[in-house]
């Protein structure tokens, strides 16, 4: 059985001072939780500050929403792997649409901060989706494969098992209009096939993929009860800690009931 695992990506919302008020409310949250992997990707601001708070944490994770995969150097507004090691950072999201589409962030420039995450001991949390006029030409299979083939061109099978695959198709980030169930279970089963052919079956079935994109406490169950959602990728819903602990017990239960 995959573990299920589920992240807040807070993007350019939550100061220091909120992010201590916002942990000091979802410890509580997820006291008695077990049995979920839950990540936390805050600005690089209140990374600190919450690194201190978790202080070595098994339940709640640190993930950076972004790195540059230089070791060190002339990187005017960059930061490195290892300055986020050195905080117990433990996860990047890499590949995320906003970085593709705001910032032109190519699929080899994911690949080479995949591969340097995984270098330095950073898990991937890598993104992929197709966008609307992508779906609406019946090309979401197609642009889903070349994005895993160039995302993860050069990762060993022994790297793999250190990926995270977050499926979001970008029509459902932000919109309030998520994928339905069965959208979302016929991509990541596509997805599963590819890696089943990039590596072997037996590790396809052992990655997780998560789903991104418009998931909220309302539609977390019904989402994450498909056979191959493994988690969810949480964008607004996880600026409330209440709304994202919602979301991370509904993982849990989703978990006992595959
Ligand atoms: C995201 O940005 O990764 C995301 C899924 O956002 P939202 O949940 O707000 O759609």
């Amino acid at each position: 059985m995959r573990k299920p695992v589920v992240a807040a990506n807070w993007k350019m919302n939550v100061t220091v001072a909120e992010a201590v008020a916002y942990y000091e409310s979802f410890r509580i949250e997820v006291e008695n939780i077990s049995g979920v992997d839950i990540i936390l990707a805050p600005a690089f601001t209140a990374i600190p500050k919450l690194s201190e708070l978790l202080g070595g944490s098994q339940k709640v994770r640190l993930a950076a929403q972004n790195f540059y995969f230089e070791r060190s150097g002339a990187f005017t507004g960059e930061i490195s792997a290892m300055m986020l090691r050195e905080l117990y950072v433990r996860y990047v999201i890499i590949g995320h649409s906003e970085r593709r589409q705001i910032f032109g962030e190519t699929d080899e420039l994911i690949n080479k901060k995949v591969k340097a995450a995984l270098a330095s001991e950073l898990k991937p949390i890598f993104c992929i989706g197709e966008t609307l006029a992508e779906r609406e030409a019946g090309k979401e299979e197609e642009v889903l494969e070349r994005q895993i083939r160039e995302g993860l061109k050069g990762v060993s099978d022994r790297d793999i098992c250190d990926v995270t695959i977050a499926y979001e198709p970008v029509w459902a980030i932000g919109t309030g209009v998520n994928a339905t169930p069965d959208q979302a279970q016929s991509a990541h089963r596509h997805v599963r096939g590819v890696l089943a052919s990039l590596y072997s079956s037996g590790m396809a079935e052992k990655l997780r993929i998560q789903y991104g994109g418009s998931v909220k406490p309302s539609n977390a169950r019904e989402l994450m009860s498909q056979p191959d959602i493994d988690g969810a990728l949480v964008g607004g819903a996880s600026l409330d800690p209440r709304n994202f602990a919602e979301i991370v017990k509904a993982a849990l239960k989703c978990r006992d009931c595959k």
